[in-house]
């Protein structure tokens, strides 16, 4: 009996420390935080609706579908930088592609928008939609950044 208590304390435990897990994991908090008044009040329409409620530009309708410039491309929420030219790629999607991050600038959630388990990508700083992550991009990492043209501006690094 005395077994069987202990054991059903670990299991308590265990459960419990699963949902602290959770509820970090919803209550997280970016360095750059702002009401969604500010938000409104600091992007166009379409750009909120992307970045702040993970909506998604149409295929080939993007500024930086076809835009191969040598420079850095930032969050257009908050201008941290998240992705250099270098590994920016043609996918044929009709969105930007990149096969990495600046290191530490972008970070990952789950959301099951569409039914499945897909892996969104965030701005590190500020909490933005940028898009997903794919498996079938090009070597070295086989990763397939898929971001959204309004989630970004671009700074050339070009003389
Ligand atoms: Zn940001």
């Amino acid at each position: 009996m005395k077994k069987i208590l202990t054991f059903i304390s670990i299991c308590g435990i265990l459960f419990s420390c699963k949902g602290q897990e959770n509820n970090m994991e919803q209550s997280k908090t970016y360095a750059i935080t702002k009401t969604e008044a500010e938000w409104k009040a600091d992007l166009s329409d379409f750009e909120y609706y992307v970045l702040r409620q993970a909506g998604t530009e149409r295929a080939f309708t993007g500024e930086y579908d076809k835009h191969y410039k040598k420079g850095i491309y930032q969050c257009k929420a908050c201008h941290t930088p998240l992705y250099d030219s270098a590994h920016k790629f043609d996918s044929g999607t009709g969105w930007p592609s990149f096969y990495q991050a600046i290191e530490n600038n972008v970070d990952t959630s789950v959301d099951y928008k569409l039914g499945y388990a897909r892996k969104e990508l965030l701005c590190a700083s500020c909490g933005s939609h940028l898009g997903h992550v794919f498996g079938d991009g090009p070597r070295p990492t086989g990763k397939r950044h898929c971001i959204n043209s309004v989630s970004l501006e671009f700074k050339s690094t070009e003389p």
